[in-house]
């Protein structure tokens, strides 16, 4: 058996991994990377490449405004084939009611220095002609951007190695522990290891509770300037909540190529990769409720993949209690293009003892044992 020594060995190398390596390495660490498959082609490879900021807890909100402007700050680094576009999200209203979320919404991000603006049911059909007629309104964020994960996932990757860091593909792990990670007839020593295995995290360490949660994903042909902005509609924020049943809400992303990337869904105990087709129809028709030459269009594939989702629905950034050569950094759900830099960042900071930009308490795998006693 063959045994190489780092200060810090990543297993996965998905959008998270990568983004962890990258800092870890720009901070004269010694990194490893070892991944089963290929760069990006776990999660990162099914994710929709949004790049927005949440407001549904103040955690959430601070990770993911902390990633954007992280992503802003990269992107002019960031090559073509990363289709960086900084196009703003619509939160999409369909009543009076959401308008109201959408004030409160505006309210949050004004307090908290995010330019939005609340826009009226004309400015939003200006906006976006191919929107239904009588929408009453939306939120406008304009910092928020669009990317296409496993390119971004690559680069991230190859900016690690420009740093140093040694990518190891084809190596599937089986064990970690103790500062040792074993993967066939391979075995890695370190400081410290980084489980970055995003949906298969669990697998590792079982005690870690990462639940899958399955999304569906279709992509149209080419039709430039049907889509300007990340649409979402407010409703989307009750679908990502419900933790029991199927949901599915109006999600649509521009692609620079002029695709079209049409979501969302979302479901638990559903581990198969296959296309549900009942979801699938449920997802589309609630897409042609708000777009309805969506239907018009020619979709050229669909495909599904899974979020690691925790209890709290934030992810673990840190150090694990009962291990302590164990960091996390793990269970993003449907936020992990966006939060993958931030997650960097403040997994960097904890190895390098680093005052981090963001509290970092909300994020720590301690709190696992207190969900645990409190479930
Ligand atoms: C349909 C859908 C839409 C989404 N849309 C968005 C969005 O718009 N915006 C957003 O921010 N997020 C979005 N997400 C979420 C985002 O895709 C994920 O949070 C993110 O990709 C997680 O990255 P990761 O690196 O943690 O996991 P992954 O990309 O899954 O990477 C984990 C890696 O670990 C490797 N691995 C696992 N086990 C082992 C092992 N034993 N040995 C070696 N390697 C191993 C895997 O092969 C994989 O490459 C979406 C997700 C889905 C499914």
């Amino acid at each position: 058996m063959s045994r190489a020594t780092y200060d810090v060995v990543v297993v996965g190398a998905g959008i998270v991994g990568a983004a962890c390596a990258g800092e870890l390495a720009g901070r004269g660490l010694h990194v490893a990377v070892v991944e089963r498959d290929c760069v990006g082609g776990g999660a990162t490879a099914a994710g929709m490449g949004h790049i927005v900021v949440m407001s549904d807890s103040e955690p959430q909100f601070a990770l993911t405004r902390y990633s954007q402007l992280l992503w802003r700050d990269l992107s002019p680094e960031l090559p073509s084939d990363v289709e960086y576009q900084s196009c703003g999200t619509i939160w999409v209203a369909a009543d009076e009611e959401e308008m109201g979320e959408v004030r409160r919404k505006e309210a949050y991000y004004r307090e908290r220095a995010v330019p939005a603006e609340v826009i009226d049911g004309t400015t939003l059909a200006r906006l976006e002609p191919n929107l239904r007629k009588g929408l009453v309104g939306g939120l406008l964020v304009p910092e928020d951007a669009v990317l296409y994960p496993p390119c971004a996932a690559r680069c991230l990757m190859e900016l690690a190695q420009a740093k140093g860091a040694e990518l190891h593909l084809g190596l599937s792990v089986s064990r970690i522990g103790q500062g040792r990670v074993f993967a066939g007839s391979r075995e890695f020593s370190a400081g410290t290891i980084v489980n970055a295995a995003g949906a298969w995290a669990s697998e590792l360490m079982p005690e870690v509770e990462v639940t899958r949660r399955k999304g569906h994903l279709v992509i149209t042909d080419r039709y430039p300037g049907f889509v300007g902005h990340a649409l979402v509609e407010l409703g989307y924020l009750k679908s990502v909540h419900s933790l029991t049943s199927d949901s599915v809400a109006f999600n649509v992303q521009p692609r620079i190529t002029g695709q079209i990337l049409v979501g969302s869904s979302r479901q638990y105990r559903a581990e198969a990769a296959n296309v549900d087709s009942e979801i699938l129809t449920r997802m589309l028709r609630r897409a042609q409720q708000y777009m309805p030459g969506l239907g018009e269009l020619s979709a050229i594939r669909t495909w599904t993949g899974h979020r690691a989702a925790t209890r709290d629905r934030l992810p673990y950034i840190g150090p694990w209690p009962d291990d302590k050569t164990i960091y996390l950094a793990t269970g993003h759900e449907g936020l992990g293009i966006t939060t993958s830099l931030g997650t960097g960042y403040l997994l960097a900071d904890q190895l390098t003892g680093t005052k981090p930009r963001i509290p970092i308490e909300p994020y720590l795998p301690a709190r696992i044992d207190a969900e645990h006693i409190h479930a």
